[in-house]
């Protein structure tokens, strides 16, 4: 039921763990409660105001410093669950070498909500429209889950599994994200169409690709808001695989993105126009890729 009332109306019990442990303890305790994580809240605190979710305990990780971080080394890029967006717009590592990451971010809302919001929240929110989603599975990127007894690691790809729905249990909580080095040769890039500036996407696009003697040795190319989780569109890049970019493979290429996308009419636009704009979209992410993987 829609409320729309704007305010917190019901009771709930408040919880704010300071450490990794009192937070994975607490989400064993209230498995079976209908518990909510609250990280910046600029999902979850929306839903409660306007749609009819009454989570009976909210458990605010936001304190826990052991997962507030951003590193970069051999390894890879490491991002700790309550880190902000904000944080990792910053860092000069994404900006130098995620690009894809870094335009997604910065396509997304407005600074305070940025401030606020964390990568770990837009992906446990499960939107088909979250815009960290298609560079991080274009980067093959994993996200770390824990609960009182262990913990697993999960591809992007596999973690979404539709509207509103991860792998994730009730007593896990996403307390990493890794990002792998990206190799030389290499080019990312994120694109985005929504009604205004900072809207959420009517579609989005991610396109990472590996470049080598002008030929294109891998890539990957991923699409938001196009269906009931971001997809690959793996026929577009099997075409593009191996091949210099021509005009001619790239139109082949937008074509079949386009036919393997299955989006759907909603308040946001109609599967007819998101059909079209993909072969644009396709067009122009792979063609700033590859301009950025250089050679
Ligand atoms: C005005 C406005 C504009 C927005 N614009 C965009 C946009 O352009 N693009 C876009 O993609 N999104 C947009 N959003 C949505 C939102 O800001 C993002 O999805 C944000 O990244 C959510 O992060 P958060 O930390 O606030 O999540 P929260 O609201 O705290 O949590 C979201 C969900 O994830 C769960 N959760 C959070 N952290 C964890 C964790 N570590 N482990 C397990 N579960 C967890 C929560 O229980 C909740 O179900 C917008 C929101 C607003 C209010």
């Amino acid at each position: 039921m829609q409320t729309d009332t704007k305010i917190l109306a019901h009771e709930f019990e408040y919880l704010t763990p300071n450490t990794l442990n009192e937070a994975l303890d607490m989400l064993d305790r209230y498995q079976d409660k209908n518990a909510k994580i609250l990280a910046g809240g600029t999902d979850l605190l929306v839903k409660m105001k306007t749609i009819n979710l009454k989570p009976d305990y909210i458990i605010n990780i936001k304190n826990i410093q052991e997962i507030n971080f951003i590193t970069y080394n051999d390894d890879g890029l490491k991002i700790g669950a309550v880190t902000s967006l904000s944080q990792v717009e910053k860092s000069k590592e994404v900006k130098a070498k995620y690009s894809a990451l870094y335009e997604a971010i910065k396509s997304m809302a407005a600074i305070a909500v940025r401030n606020m919001g964390t990568i770990a929240g837009n992906l446990c929110n499960a939107s088909p429209a979250a815009d960290t989603a298609p560079p991080l599975i274009a980067y093959g990127a994993e996200v770390k889950l824990a609960n009182k007894r262990g913990e697993r690691a999960v591809p992007v790809e596999e973690f979404l599994t539709g509207p509103g729905k991860t792998v994730i249990s009730s007593n896990e909580l996403l307390t990493q994200l890794n990002i792998p080095v990206l190799d030389e040769n290499t080019g990312s890039s994120f694109l985005k169409i929504g009604r205004v500036k900072a809207d959420i996407a009517k579609i989005n696009i991610a396109v990472y690709l590996e470049r080598k003697n002008n030929v294109c040795k891998s890539c990957k190319i991923v699409f938001g808001s196009v269906a009931k989780t971001p997809i690959r569109v793996k026929g577009a890049e099997d075409i593009l695989r191996g091949q210099q970019l021509t005009s001619d493979v790239l139109t082949k290429v937008a074509e079949k993105a386009s036919e393997e996308i299955k989006p759907i009419t909603d308040i946001r636009s109609t599967a007819e126009y998101r059909h079209e704009i993909a072969k644009v979209m396709v067009e122009k992410a792979v063609n700033l890729a590859w301009e950025r993987a250089g050679d």
